[in-house]
């Protein structure tokens, strides 16, 4: 019975998001292989952090798609057509390196994948997400109830199968089928009845400004950094997700974290 958890990096950027992520698993421990699935567009040099963490590297490429999917796809036109209103993408993020998730299905060496964004962050163990059914993920929250029915890919739970694999290429390239938030838009297509995970299991940093009264520090067990990244220079939404970043730097550099001095997050006016 082999596990992993895999996780994701097609440049420099999401391989140091990759890095805090491999060290926050490794510091609460776990049995499973951690796997880090990359594109030829990462250098070596860049991926040695992660060899020399432990990790199984696997160099995947993009998926077989249509010229017209990645058309749809590319940043320019996704940002286009649905356009992000509630935060900002870095630069150095591609809508279409997301869809390199869908590689996970392949690792067939494994009876149950967890894949994590790289990121996200591991606060308290969490191997037992592993006994949880195909497909489960956390709600998407981070602003309102309306939230609750939708699924946030960052964190899912899968077992990798070719045939879900064939399955899903062809649903994904289906004509003219676009996928506003790319894998994620895909995931709830495909997988109807998805199960829930806990919000904790997937703990999204707007939460701490826009619903303090759900933060817990006790229960997060995965904190994800989506939109902004902690590791972007003065990002427009750093002040206030200062305490957050501090802990993902702490977690990256592999320093000791003083938790009874973590802030509690601003109540709303
Ligand atoms: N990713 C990547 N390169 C990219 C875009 C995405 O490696 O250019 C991977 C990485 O693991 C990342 C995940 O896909 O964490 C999803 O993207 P992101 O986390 O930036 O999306 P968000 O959580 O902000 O919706
Ligand atoms: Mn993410």
């Amino acid at each position: 019975m082999r596990h992993a958890f895999v996780t994701l990096v097609t440049n420099a950027d999401y391989a140091m998001g990759a890095t805090a992520l491999v060290r926050s698993i490794l510091r609460v421990g776990t049995t499973a292989d951690i796997v880090v699935l990359h594109t030829g567009a990462v250098a070596p040099d860049v991926l040695a952090p992660l060899a020399a963490l432990g990790c199984r590297l696997i160099p995947v490429e993009h998926l077989p798609l249509s010229d017209a999917f990645n058309d749809r796809h590319a940043r320019g036109n996704l940002h286009g057509a649905a356009p992000f209103t509630k935060g900002r993408k870095p630069d150095f993020h591609s809508p279409l390196d997301n869809f390199c998730k869908l590689r996970l299905w392949q690792l067939t060496d494994y009876e149950t994948c967890v894949f994590i964004d790289a990121d996200a962050v591991v606060l308290k163990p969490i191997d037992k997400l592993f006994g949880y059914p195909e497909f489960s993920a956390a709600p998407n929250v981070y602003e309102s109830l309306a939230d609750f029915h939708r699924l946030n890919s960052g964190v899912f739970v899968a077992r990798p199968s070719l045939a879900t694999y064939q399955a899903m290429l062809e649903a994904l390239d289906a004509p003219d089928r676009f996928w506003r938030r790319t894998d994620q838009s895909f995931l709830e297509s495909f997988f109807p009845d998805w199960h829930g995970l806990p919000v904790f299991m997937n703990m999204l940093q707007y939460v701490w400004f826009n619903l303090p009264e759900l933060w817990d520090w006790d229960s997060i067990a995965i904190l994800h950094f989506q939109y902004e990244k902690p590791w972007e220079k003065n990002h427009p939404k750093a002040d206030r997700l200062k305490p957050l970043i501090g802990l993902w730097q702490a977690l990256h550099d592999g320093r000791d974290i003083d938790w009874p001095s973590l802030p509690l997050p601003p109540a709303k006016p």
